[in-house]
């Protein structure tokens, strides 16, 4: 799940109570690139009784393809990884910034406009730019601003700086955590997936609302010959668009490693 931390609509607090209003029993916020909301979030968790696996989607490429990686289950306070996640967020400043630019140069963004401050321990993702061209009126709608704007292959493009999959595996075992690749079935080449197996990976987002039942059992089955953890989840941002109300509708019944993730982070 995503929160106000990454580009999420709801506060990592609001997150939880909404998981909990759903019946959710174990749950994990993955805000991109960042671990900033899991305090907020895990205090929230254990005031309801639900089990909280700390958690964040960390962008990175293989073999040229965006890759999202899932942490999960890793020491909060890691150095390594803390520095990691920094220079992510430092990356996503520079380039949210590269488009404001842009798109004011074109007229498509007015004058004023301008993008929260950077904060340290948030991430700005594209959702941030898309609200500025909502709010400004060159789009009705988030799927406008993607389409016209924020997708690549649109006229003023900037892609997103990012590191090697492989390194991201090193990084978040060094800190203690599991690596679990997300939404395969977001047209994932089989060789990125063999790849990233070979680095180290330690499980597969089976379930996902980008997937269908063919790719769930696919999915299942690929995890399965490859001794991997199988995990699912809902990838809510708190937007009826792209992803949509999907909470409580997308999860899986954690195994025996989930729930020792999730008895880790008791307070
Ligand atoms: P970024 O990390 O800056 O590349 O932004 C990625 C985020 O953009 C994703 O997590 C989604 O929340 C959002 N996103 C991607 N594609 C779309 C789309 N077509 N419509 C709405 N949101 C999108
Ligand atoms: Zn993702």
């Amino acid at each position: 799940m995503h929160s106000t931390a990454s580009d999420g609509r709801l506060s990592p607090e609001e997150v939880i109570v909404l998981a909990h209003e759903k019946g959710l029993e174990l749950v994990a916020l993955t805000d991109h690139d960042t671990t900033s909301g899991l305090d907020e979030a895990k205090k929230a968790a254990f005031s309801l009784g639900i089990q909280f696996v700390l958690g964040c989607e960390v962008s990175s490429k293989a073999l040229g393809t965006e890759v999202h990686l899932l942490a999960y289950g890793f020491e909060k306070e890691n150095a390594g990884l803390n520095s990691f996640l920094l220079t992510q967020q430092e990356r996503r400043n520079d380039r949210a910034a590269e488009f404001v630019f842009r798109l004011k140069k074109t007229g498509d963004l007015p004058a004023h406009s301008s993008l929260p401050p950077p904060e340290v321990g948030r991430s700005i993702a594209r959702p941030h730019i898309a609200k500025l061209l909502m709010e400004a009126g060159t789009v009705s709608e988030f799927s406008e601003a993607f389409q016209r704007f924020l997708t690549p292959g649109c006229k003023h493009f900037v892609p997103k700086p990012l590191p090697d999959g492989r390194d991201v595996v090193d990084v978040v075992h060094a800190a203690g955590g599991v690596v679990v690749l997300a939404h395969p079935g977001h047209q994932m080449p089989h060789r990125v997936v063999l790849q990233l197996i070979e680095a180290g990976l330690d499980g597969i987002e089976v379930v996902h609302p980008s997937h269908d039942e063919g790719l769930e059992i696919y999915y299942r089955d690929l995890a399965f010959q490859h001794s991997k953890l199988v995990t699912g989840g809902s990838d809510f941002h708190g937007q009826p668009k792209h992803g949509g109300m999907t909470l409580g509708d997308y999860w899986i019944k954690p195994g025996p490693e989930i729930l020792n993730m999730a008895l880790k982070s008791t307070p």
